[in-house]
């Protein structure tokens, strides 16, 4: 049997189905925690670049990167932060 490697990628791009549920939980947020969709998508691209990301999950919280990237306030948690 092969061990599938994680990639470097987001969940929409490697685990569909939890895409969508952290797409939808992304979709119940309140607008006002919500991040302007130019600085989510300026996130993600650090994210994707960054050789913490495995397979939508960042490996140095644990957390979704979409679900992270989403909300206002948030930080990269790498030290330094990618992004802010
Ligand atoms: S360490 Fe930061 S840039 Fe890297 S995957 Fe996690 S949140 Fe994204």
């Amino acid at each position: 049997m092969t061990e599938r490697k994680p990639c470097r990628c987001l969940l929409a791009d490697s685990l569909p189905d939890l895409a969508r549920t952290v797409a939808e939980y992304i979709a119940a947020l309140p607008e006002d925690i919500l991040a302007p969709a130019q600085e989510r998508a300026a996130r993600l691209a650090v994210c994707l670049q960054c050789p913490w990301l495995r397979d939508g999950t960042c490996a140095r919280c644990g957390c979704y990167a979409e679900a992270r990237a989403a909300k206002k306030g948030q930080r990269c948690p790498d030290i330094p932060p990618r992004w802010r």
